[in-house]
């Protein structure tokens, strides 16, 4: 995605070798027209799968997923990463190591928000080692989901997220693909 990329390029700022900071325009400061864009994107690459459900995990994918959700027509699920003293017992939950922070989080899913043989499109933000991903996976298996795809606004092809995912048979598809990270410096595969 071309525009994508120009954003990424203008105001991306690769911390070093792992991180890219694009809190400007995705996960800070949330810029709404290339949210749209996004949405549209990813809803024109997996329409016609009766997608019942868009699922992203809190916090940085929200934006793009409500888009997409939006253009799909369906509703979205957002994955929380601590239990809200809301929710009853009745929920899925898997560990999860944060790529960013290091730490371990439990992803949770309400029961009942997903049915048995839904078909669902996850959407992140970011694809590192596919960590948040497969937690997705994992919850939504358990709750009988069917997995139709998964929606990626920026993937770093130098780490293993796709490898892992793509063993599995998903359908991945990621809108700028980074092959290379290094302060100040951002290269795109393919270029
Ligand atoms: P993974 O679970 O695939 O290792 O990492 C994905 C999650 O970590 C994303 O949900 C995203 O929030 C965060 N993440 C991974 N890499 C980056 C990065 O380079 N920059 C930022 N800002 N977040 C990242």
């Amino acid at each position: 995605m071309e525009y994508l990329k120009e954003k990424i390029k203008k105001e991306g700022k690769a911390l070093n070798e792992h991180v890219l900071k694009v809190d400007s325009f995705l996960n800070h400061q949330v810029d709404s027209n290339l949210m749209d864009k996004i949405g549209d994107e990813f809803a024109n690459y997996f329409k016609g799968k009766d997608i019942t459900k868009v699922v992203t995990i809190e916090s940085s994918g929200i934006a793009p997923a409500i888009m997409t959700a939006k253009k799909l027509n369906c509703d979205l699920i957002i994955l929380k990463k601590k239990v809200p003293n809301t929710l009853n017992n009745d929920f899925y939950q898997t560990p999860v190591t944060s790529f960013t922070k290091g730490n371990e989080y439990n992803l949770t899913l309400s029961k009942g928000f997903i049915k048995e043989g839904e078909r669902v499109l996850i959407i992140d933000d970011f694809l590192a080692n596919g960590e948040a991903a497969s937690g997705a996976i994992r919850i939504l298996k358990e709750a009988k989901a069917e997995i139709i795809g998964i929606g990626i606004v920026i993937e770093k092809t130098f780490q293993p997220g796709r490898n892992k995912l793509e063993e599995q048979g998903f359908d991945i598809y990621s809108l700028a693909r980074i092959k290379k990270l290094s302060e100040g410096e951002i290269e795109f595969l393919g270029e």
